[in-house]
């Protein structure tokens, strides 16, 4: 059962807070600060705004790996990330022209545009929020804590 009793601090009575022995604590020259496992920021648009980093795993979350063609969900190894324009034919690696696809998809398709190769996208390739990356990347068996806060 997770402790739900949470209060908030400024950073300043933070400060205050002797890390205790089995505590993570980062140290400055004139004090050890307890790492604070849920940080509470005022804003976070420039956060929501950013644009993250095209990854594989990104890719494949952002799709609910899911092949973006067939639409079967299928093993994380068995995933490929597509370029719809295929990079050949100067398509870039961005969140709009990567999608992921399933092995027999990919090869199906080939060095062709979907259009070419008679397939369909099941959604358009959309940026995603950073937030949405982040939360389901999360392995909350080093803080279960963090539970209660993440949107899955
Ligand atoms: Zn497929």
């Amino acid at each position: 059962m997770l402790d739900s009793d949470f209060s908030t601090y400024t950073i300043y009575e933070w400060f205050e807070f002797e890390p205790s022995e089995d505590e993570e604590y980062i140290s400055t020259v004139s004090r050890k600060i307890r790492i604070p496992k849920i940080v509470i920021t005022r804003s976070s648009v420039s956060f929501h705004m950013s644009k993250p980093k095209v990854s594989r795993l990104g890719v494949f979350i952002r799709d609910g790996f899911r092949c973006q063609y067939c639409g079967m969900r299928v093993s994380y190894k068995n995933l490929t990330v597509d370029h719809v324009v295929p990079k050949s034919r100067g398509g870039k690696t961005d969140w709009m022209n990567v999608v992921t696809s399933c092995m027999d998809c990919n090869i199906k398709k080939g060095d062709r545009t979907p259009e070419e190769a008679n397939m369909t996208l099941i959604k358009e390739p959309h940026i995603p929020f950073i937030s949405i990356l982040n939360a389901r990347d999360i392995d909350l068996k080093f803080y279960p804590e963090w539970e209660q806060f993440i949107l899955r």
